[in-house]
């Protein structure tokens, strides 16, 4: 291909990631008129709801939190393709975050009878980094984990924190990743052979969390071995300025 056509190609493309930012930014404020609405109506500031009408307005609150879910990963997408991911790193609170996280993925893996296993310090530190995209992934790969290991399995989560860097393993005895996948996948969404037609997902997830990680300093991988199981592994320099809560 000509020099000039690659450029051309490499612009539209730029230009479509552009658009999609736009997109999704733009659904955001009908999607937080919708919140706002279900929220006054369930509040009963606009009347009392019969039972019906409450289960009614409580699934339409459900799926309106998972489009705005899925407009904000399509933002981060765009973002991530066009180099601008806007990391906002601030004193976090690692107790919290994981405390937050483990409540969600304890409710998740009882529901599954998968046993949850966690081998972590008893006090993590207050560190710099953005709390979002932080959350976000150590949440993911804990859910994807749950989400592919079958009735019976276990999932482990090991976190460290020595010489600054947060060092966190999680562990299934799960599907696993065929061999012919692994390599893409990192990949924008890419979901493997083995889960596509039989789990729920859309292949956003380990897409952004690499473009996080790597945007915050880190790193993040995985070894797999398909029908044994997978381990993914991130790596996160601890940055302690302006916090002192080093421990
Ligand atoms: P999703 O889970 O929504 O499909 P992700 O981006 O989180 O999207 O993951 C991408 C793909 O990686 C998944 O579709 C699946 O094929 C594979 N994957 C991720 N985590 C695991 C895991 N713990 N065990 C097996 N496969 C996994």
């Amino acid at each position: 291909m000509w020099q000039s056509q690659v450029t051309l190609l490499a612009e539209i493309d730029r230009q479509k990631d552009e658009l999609l930012g736009i997109i999704a930014h733009q659904l955001f404020t009908p999607i937080t008129a919708v919140k706002w609405s279900t929220e006054n109506l369930l509040s009963g500031d606009t009347g009392k709801l019969t039972k019906s009408q409450q289960n009614e307005v409580e699934s339409i609150q459900n799926v309106t939190a998972q489009l705005a879910d899925l407009v904000a990963m399509i933002l981060d997408v765009s973002r991530i393709q066009l180099g601008r991911i806007p990391l906002n790193n601030v004193p976090l609170d690692l107790n919290v975050m994981m405390k937050e996280i483990l409540e969600i993925i304890t409710i998740k893996a009882k529901e599954k009878n998968v046993k949850l296993v966690t081998h972590m310090p008893n006090t993590l530190p207050t560190v710099l980094l953005d709390k979002r995209y932080t959350h976000m992934t150590i949440e993911n790969l804990l859910s994807n984990a749950v989400k592919y290991t079958p009735a019976g399995g276990a999932v482990t989560l090991t976190m460290t924190t020595a010489n600054d860097i947060l060092r966190c393993s999680v562990k299934d005895t799960g599907c696993g990743i065929p061999k012919a996948d692994q390599e893409k996948i990192f990949g924008k969404l890419f979901r493997a052979s083995n889960v596509r037609n039989t789990v729920d997902g859309n292949g956003f997830g380990l897409y952004v969390a690499k473009g996080a990680i790597e945007a915050e300093g880190g790193k993040i991988w995985f070894e797999s071995e398909e029908n044994k199981g997978s381990t993914f592994f991130v790596e996160l320099p601890l940055n302690y300025q302006q916090t002192d809560q080093k421990k």
